[in-house]
């Protein structure tokens, strides 16, 4: 398989940069082919203005979306833009490595997003009409291809389970799973989060590698998080509403969106 492992930390010598590093080399053992977008080390530019869309007249009004479709159907993005959507065209797999600050991806990953998810490619796609509402929640240019994260964490499994603090870590991620990932098409896979990352012995880390490198083992066969796709029958069109009957009595909140299967941990 080729993979795409997107990385925003920025120091290697970090936690992350040891994970990245395990994940790779497993993977690379395993024979797939691997790139990688290290945003920091790249000097990502995380901004959405004009300076992406250079064929914008100075005195015209900047509509991110609309410059964007323009942009993407020309041919005429920015080469860094153009740079990773090749490369998400080439992965079959994409993984998305990141330390979880203020409950969410650093900026510049989030900038990352907002760049390269190109209106046409990553939204904006499909048929809008009063019968449908495009390809998108698991269809759209990236379908049959796979996604997961890495992500670490401060705080504990138990700050992030179903009654702490945090908030279910499930949750959290629900935004970036199923906004970002599933959205233009991707199977999700379960996450593969590091707690308390902070505090890791040597052992603790090993430990954590070993686990790190069987997940990249089972990438192609491990069963992605149950979304429920947005044209499988589930929602009315066009209020994109779950059906009546369809989820748990009385049930609200992201689960409404998983179907039945249970994914794998
Ligand atoms: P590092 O600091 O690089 O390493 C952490 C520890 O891992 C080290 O001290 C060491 O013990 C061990 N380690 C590192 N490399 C190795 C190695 N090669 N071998 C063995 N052990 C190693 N946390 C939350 O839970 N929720 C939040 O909302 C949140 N918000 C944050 C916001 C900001 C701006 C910041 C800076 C942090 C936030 N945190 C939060 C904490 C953050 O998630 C953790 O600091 C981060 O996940 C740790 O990952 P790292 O790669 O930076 O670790």
């Amino acid at each position: 398989m080729k993979v795409l492992l997107v990385f925003a930390h920025p120091d290697a010598r970090s936690l992350n940069g040891a994970l990245r590093d395990v994940a790779v080399a497993e993977l690379q053992r395993l024979g797939h082919e691997v790139q990688i977008s290290d945003l920091y080390a790249q000097g990502w530019k995380s901004a959405v203005d004009r300076a992406d869309f250079p064929a914008l007249a100075p005195d015209e009004r900047l509509s991110p979306s609309t410059a964007s479709k323009t942009a993407y159907e020309a041919g005429e993005l920015t080469p860094d833009v153009q740079g990773e959507i090749d490369r998400m065209r080439w992965a079959d797999v994409l993984i998305l490595q990141f330390p979880l600050w203020w409950f969410t991806m650093p900026a510049i990953l989030k900038g990352w997003v907002d760049r390269v998810y190109a209106c046409g490619f990553a939204y904006g796609v499909g048929e809008h009409s009063d019968k449908r509402w495009g390809d998108r929640y698991g269809e759209g240019n990236l379908a049959g291809k796979r996604a997961m994260l890495i992500v670490t964490t401060g705080g504990w499994e138990t700050h992030y389970g179903a009654r702490g603090v945090n908030g279910p870590i499930d949750d959290l991620l629900f935004p970036i799973n199923h906004g970002i990932l599933f959205y233009p098409g991707y199977d999700v896979l379960p996450p593969f989060v590091v707690y308390q990352a902070g505090r890791l012995d040597q052992a603790e880390f090993e430990a954590r590698a070993e686990q790190l490198r069987e997940r990249m083992r089972t990438l192609a066969t491990v069963t992605p998080i149950a979304y429920r796709r947005q044209n499988g029958g589930d929602y009315l069109i066009p209020s994109m509403e779950l059906r009546p009957g369809l989820g748990a009595a009385g049930a609200t909140g992201f689960n409404l969106h998983l179907g039945d299967e249970k994914p794998e941990r």
